[in-house]
């Protein structure tokens, strides 16, 4: 039905579960907040005159750094790369071990999770909570008052964190304790406490459920050999009562008391098989486990387990690890890993680009000789200022005049653009173009670090082809450039 859509769920109250993988929650809850709110203050050395904050997202200077990784704007094609890596280490993951990721590292786990054992601390567990909300009463108001004060200061604090991924941490915090927080901060650190504060204290449940896209297709991710959270059917049915003493030679090991259900985040009865609610957290294995022990039961009646496994009549509790599945899912994943860690390694740290001047698109002098306008874009993404000499490698003939320059050599900023304008001119009788007015021009660009052109007190003379290499080895220079290109640009004449 249509309506179904719009049944108000009810309000789930998940009492405390105690057990392993409750501690093991709780240890790692530790962890994963420890990890976001101290990794901004990590420290990674790139050099002089720039931030050393290992991971930072610099969105006024169009930078994002990740410990020796340095992504421009123009790479932005490295962040799909690590999207995609993430996204098949997830799939990984998944196949081996289920849903691990929602049931233990999620952000809408872990934030639900502390804002549960919030509402906890003041409310009480499940039935006190349950009785509280049907009550109206100053204990109410003074219960309910402080939980949510509690959520809104984890809430503004995550909000806080999150800027500190995005500017300078120490200067951050130094604003916050002189209360001198910039507008733009302030508004996302409120933005981002709105959303944690909807997020974990109320939608909970219903983001795993209908909002997170993953929950829908995981199962396409699942084979018999995945582990997942189950219940052994075999071992539970038929379920009844337990009265003292029972025999459970004729009847299941469930005893029906729906401990699994009231401490399940999600307010599931996993007793009904694998559901696309269920997050894989364990806590209905604590559970069960612990009522098992007071009855006397072997655990695990709710486990992880294989499909194959709970399929078997003689189950043989082997995981099988190496699967076609988890094979390909390794081989892409270092795949992609190795290309991208490739590809940062051998990145261009200086780039270039060449445009035509298009009005005019050549000028006669008087002499006749034609005259050509360029203009070239370096882009310098050292932490160095950087010095760039420009000739002519062929033809021969061929003159390079930079605009407003007597030298032929420009500085460029360190992490910086600098577009500037050249002109070639050629003597009309050696120009030969082709049929389309149009021929070729070799020029080269080579770059020397600033250290090295104070020292020559920038009298540096280059002669046109001649190699700037032969010139430097007289000055017993080593290291003398960087990069040493040679670009061919197209020469319009009439
Ligand atoms: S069914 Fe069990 S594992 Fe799944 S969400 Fe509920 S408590 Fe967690
Ligand atoms: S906790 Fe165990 S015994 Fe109790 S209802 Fe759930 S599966 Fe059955």
């Amino acid at each position: 039905m249509f309506s179904d859509y719009f049944i108000a769920k009810k309000k789930l109250y998940p009492q405390l579960a105690k057990g392993r993988f409750r501690k093991l929650k709780n240890k790692l809850n530790i962890l994963f907040l420890g990890i976001y709110c101290l990794s901004p203050f990590l420290r990674f050395n790139r050099g002089e005159n720039i931030s050393n904050q290992a991971i930072l997202i610099d969105i006024p200077n169009g930078r994002a750094y990740f410990f020796f990784i340095e992504i421009w704007p123009s790479e932005v094609y490295y962040l799909a790369a690590i999207l995609i890596i993430l996204a098949v280490a997830l799939f990984f993951i998944t196949s081996l071990f289920g849903r691990v990721w929602c049931g233990y590292a999620c952000f809408q786990t872990v934030w639900s999770d502390i804002f549960i054992m919030v509402e906890r601390f003041f409310q009480g567990d499940r039935n006190s909570r349950i009785i509280l909300d049907r009550k109206n009463n100053l204990n109410k108001f003074y219960r309910k008052t402080l939980t949510h004060l509690t959520w809104i200061i984890i809430s503004l604090l995550t909000g806080f964190v999150f800027c500190s991924y995005f500017s300078d941490v120490f200067l951050l915090y130094k604003n916050l304790v002189s209360l001198n927080i910039s507008s733009t901060i302030l508004g996302w650190t409120i933005g981002i406490a709105g959303m944690t504060y909807l997020m974990a204290g109320f939608a909970r449940e219903h983001v795993c459920t209908f909002m997170c896209p993953y929950a829908r297709f995981q199962s396409a991710m699942f084979d018999d050999n995945t582990l997942v959270i189950s219940y052994d059917e075999k071992r539970g049915e038929p379920r009844a009562k337990y009265h003292q003493g029972e025999d459970f030679t004729k009847r299941g090991h469930c005893i029906d008391c729906k401990q699994c259900v009231v401490v399940c985040p999600t307010g599931i009865d996993i007793r009904n098989g694998l559901q696309m609610e269920c997050i894989n957290c364990g806590l209905c294995i604590d559970a069960c486990d612990s009522i098992m022990e007071k009855i006397g039961l072997p655990k695990g009646l709710i486990r992880y387990d294989t499909s194959l496994n709970l399929s078997d009549p003689k189950p043989k509790n082997k995981f099988k690890i190496w699967r076609l599945r988890t094979f390909y899912y390794l081989i892409i994943l270092i795949s992609v890993c190795s290309l991208t860690l490739y590809s940062l390694a051998n990145k261009a740290k200086i780039d270039f680009s060449v445009s035509q001047e298009r009005n005019p698109l050549f000028v006669k002098l008087s002499d006749g000789s034609i005259r050509n306008g360029y203009y070239l874009k370096i882009t310098n993404k050292t932490h160095y200022d950087k010095y760039f000499t420009i000739n002519i490698v062929e033809p021969y003939e061929a003159l390079l005049k930079i605009q407003n320059n007597n030298e032929n050599f420009v500085k460029v900023n360190a992490e910086s653009s600098f577009i500037f304008k050249f002109f070639v001119t050629i003597p009309s009788q050696i120009i030969s173009l082709n049929k389309e007015n149009r021929g070729f021009v070799i020029m080269e660009i080579n770059s020397k670090n600033s250290e090295l052109i104070t020292q020559e007190n920038s009298q540096l003379q280059i002669t046109k082809n001649e190699p700037l290499d032969n010139q430097t080895k007289d000055r017993n220079i080593s290291e003398y450039h960087d990069i040493n290109e040679k670009i061919s640009i197209i020469f319009i004449g009439d």
